[in-house]
């Protein structure tokens, strides 16, 4: 009998000190990262935390948080870890970063000699926190981040063209007759358009349809600044610094993309390779699009113009495989239904509790096996990046061609 009891025991305090690191939501998700943060506080010296707030009209709670670590001798690089651009997405990219603080960080297994580390949690907290990918002003915060105003004058004359198919403008609905009519009309643009031009039309992001998904916004987000601020402030003494982006959605089903935005400069490309591998890097070739304004680009030409090595990257985790035409279908339905129910509603409730389930396991399914299987491929290569990354010596600042308007 004790046995029994002594082996529940066990089961339990395995549970509550290992893999739970999955939220149920944006202020559970912050409560554990704050815990985390507090902890780290404990672990090492002059570790800084805390948190801004982002305006809101409806909510006075929308933070995000971050937490500095600095190394323990000298301050040669830094790795910021960065979740939740796509407010939804966060789900994942949250766990993520609270998984390598608790597993990595604070039992103190990622070189911490010449290495920094700040983590910053939630750069959209509204779109978490209310299940959407974008803020609340309706902003894709990855097409947002420009340099100058002159990015919102970006023209994406495709998306013009296909606005019937991204935008509709009556109540959603999530019948089988509305799906088959999508795939129809997607087909239909399937046969006169490449599959890469119509990913840039569709994804590479649009500033002039308000109620439009992929939309850039006319002006930037609060978030950039609070954002930028805190970025200058800690990256300030370092000679290099690498950013890794979480997202999800994109990507074959339960595996880790590397996923930034195309560039054919070389001297990044160099640095990829050193930092890591020979792990799979997609961007190059015509199934991937471009886009301006995206988080991770932005902090690398931003640090660039500081006079850094900056190298930004994407880790995506896939959902769908975006990357199958049944797969792209799906993904792109999903959230054209989830814009429209929450512009024009739905008829019947329950197709809105349909939109927005499928909308959530576009970006963080449910299935255990994705949710450790993303854990377990990050427990594995992420360290290894950290450690290339730590040891890789740095001559002076790379701006990339891409990146040149920024740096
Ligand atoms: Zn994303």
């Amino acid at each position: 009998m004790l046995r029994i009891f002594f082996a529940i025991f066990l089961m339990l305090s395995v549970r509550s000190f290992g893999t739970d690191f999955y939220a149920s939501g944006y202020t559970d998700a912050r409560q554990k990262f704050r815990d985390l943060t507090a902890q780290a506080k404990l672990e090492f010296e002059d570790v800084e935390f805390g948190f801004v707030t982002v305006p809101s009209k409806t909510d006075r709670d929308l933070t995000i948080d971050y937490v500095y670590i600095p190394p323990k001798d000298s301050t040669e690089g830094l790795v910021i870890f960065s979740s939740g651009v796509h407010g939804v997405e966060a789900y994942a990219g949250s766990a993520m970063q609270n998984m390598l603080l608790e597993e990595f960080i604070l039992p103190g297994r990622l070189p911490n000699q010449k290495t920094g580390f700040l983590f910053l949690h939630s750069i959209n907290p509204y779109g978490f926190k209310y299940g959407r990918r974008v803020s609340e002003n309706s902003v894709d915060l990855n097409r947002n981040f420009g340099v100058d105003k002159s990015h919102f004058n970006i023209k994406n004359t495709q998306f013009t063209e296909l606005q019937h198919l991204l935008m509709p403008d009556k109540p959603a609905s999530s019948s089988w007759v509305s799906h088959i009519k999508f795939l129809f009309q997607a087909l239909m643009q399937m046969g006169k358009h490449s599959v890469g031009s119509l990913k840039q039309g569709i994804a590479g992001g649009q500033y002039e349809y308000p109620k439009g998904i992929f939309y850039g916004g006319r002006d930037f987000e609060p978030n950039q600044k609070l954002v930028e601020e805190i970025l200058i402030k800690f990256a300030k003494p370092y000679k290099k610094v690498l950013n890794l982006d979480f997202h999800t959605g994109f990507g074959k089903r339960g595996f880790m993309h590397l996923f930034p935005n195309p560039t054919e400069d070389k001297e990044i490309l160099e640095l990829y390779k050193k930092i890591f591998g020979n792990y799979p890097i997609e961007q190059i070739g015509e199934d991937f699009y471009s886009n301006e304004g995206d988080f991770s680009t932005f902090v690398a030409g931003r640090l660039t113009k500081e006079g850094k090595t900056a190298i930004p990257m994407l880790v995506e985790y896939g959902t769908l495989d975006s990357q199958t035409y049944r797969g792209a279908i799906a993904s792109l339905s999903r959230m054209v239904l989830e814009n429209q129910n929450y512009w024009y509603g739905t008829r019947r409730p329950r197709d809105a509790r349909r939109i927005q389930e499928n909308f959530m396991e576009l970006f963080y399914p449910s299935a255990e096996g994705w949710r450790s299987e993303v854990e377990r491929q990050t427990r594995i290569h992420l360290p290894r990046f950290i450690e290339n990354f730590d040891s890789l010596e740095v001559t002076g600042a790379v701006c990339a061609e891409e990146i040149r308007s920024a740096c």
